[in-house]
């Protein structure tokens, strides 16, 4: 299958509100995907990443900006000269047609030979898990089964581009998780360039390889999994993809590839991770697992254990301090003489705090 990119340049999409009233759904964002590559618009509701992946689609037109597959500029081409199939959350199946049919109908409409539309349509079923599923009809499936007809319907064609528009929300969470896994294994067996839309972290991170993190029409950050959960550049992303506990911080000093730092005067020595302005204002972040709970006055924030939640492996505990309640996920068996109600301190593992621009602030 043939793979290409697909790149938005300084894309913006304003709607008309019923009282005329411009709604920027889409803010100039600009971006590129390498072919073959997965890569995922992820944000809350109403950030405009449906509308992004709409417009690549061409079910949308921009109303600035311009989008190209491969070399070709696209921006005012109809959906279905674009060489691209879109796998939908309501899986859009037609219910009179046998799942072989339902699968071959693009290839019909192409005047494909009936022979090779067999053997195409045997083989697709083949790699999305459902051999010898050709007679049945959809309504017999489970609602897994039918996204894996969409997504053959959608790989038959041999498009360029496979777009993909929240597919799993309406599968239960095994089946979620086990159809993540699947997409991610059929894309890169076929090597095609996929575009995934989102509001669940959990199956961006599983699923892409690098995520486009959106809010208000905007991009906030382009990176790997690793670097929007591990390097945020603002404190919208360091939440938006995992719980975190922000604390004010001082900057001491810059050195090559350390940053001296206080929290009300206690020190911490971290990894110069990005590139530090002393113009600019900071806060250090910590994720629960990069936290640990000692006797008090020993760690860097006091506080009181509110409640402490066993998860087999881990506990998590919930800390009541000065900067709100802080989650300190620890293994279990390692905190274990800190009862709810008692007096701790914070302690933060130095490798893993990160420093990230106070955007509010700075602005
Ligand atoms: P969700 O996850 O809820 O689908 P989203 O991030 O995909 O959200 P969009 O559907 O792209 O967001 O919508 C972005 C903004 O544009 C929202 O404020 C939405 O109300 C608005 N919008 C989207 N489509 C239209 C439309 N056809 N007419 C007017 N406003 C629209």
């Amino acid at each position: 299958m043939k793979s290409v990119s697909v790149t938005l340049k300084n894309i913006s999409k304003v709607f008309k509100g019923f009282e005329g009233q411009d709604i920027r759904a889409v803010d100039d964002v600009s971006f590129s995907v390498k072919p073959g590559e997965f890569v995922t618009l992820l944000g809350p509701s109403g950030c405009g990443k449906t509308t992004t992946l709409r417009m690549i689609a061409g079910f949308e037109t921009p109303t600035k900006g311009k989008i190209m597959i491969g070399e070709g500029d696209v921006t005012f081409t109809p959906p279905w000269k674009r060489d691209i199939a879109m796998v939908f959350q309501s899986y859009g199946l037609f219910p009179h047609m046998s799942v072989g049919n339902n699968v071959a109908y693009g290839l019909k409409m192409r005047k494909m030979d009936r022979e090779k539309i067999k053997k195409q349509v045997s083989e697709i079923l083949e790699l999305v898990g459902l051999k010898g599923f050709e007679h049945r009809p959809p309504s017999s499936l489970s609602g897994g089964q039918q996204q894996r007809v969409a997504l053959a319907r959608a790989l038959v064609v041999e498009p360029s581009v496979l777009l993909f528009d929240e597919p799993l929300s309406n599968l239960d969470v095994l089946l979620r998780e086990q159809m993540r896994v699947e997409i991610r294994r059929i894309q890169k067996q076929v090597g095609i360039t996929a575009l995934y839309v989102t509001h669940d972290r959990t199956e961006a991170m599983t699923l892409s390889d690098r995520i486009i993190v959106m809010n208000s029409g905007k991009i906030m950050q382009i990176g790997t999994p690793n670097e929007v959960y591990e390097k945020p550049e603002s404190k919208f992303v360091a939440s938006f993809m995992g719980k975190i506990a922000f604390f004010p911080v001082e900057i001491k000093a810059i050195m090559e590839d350390r940053v001296k730092v206080a929290i009300k005067g206690k020190e911490l020595v971290l990894n110069k991770e990005i590139e530090i302005s002393e113009n600019l204002k900071y806060v250090l972040g910590c994720r629960p697992e990069g936290l640990y709970l000692e006797a008090p006055g020993k760690g860097h924030i006091e506080g009181k254990v509110l409640t402490n939640v066993y998860l087999g492996n881990y506990v998590e505990s919930y800390v009541k301090t000065e900067f709100g309640e802080v989650m300190v996920k620890t293994e279990a068996g390692v905190s274990d003489g800190f009862e709810e109600g008692a007096a701790v301190s914070v302690a933060i593992k130095e490798e893993r705090a990160k420093l990230i621009p106070d955007t509010q602030a700075n602005s």
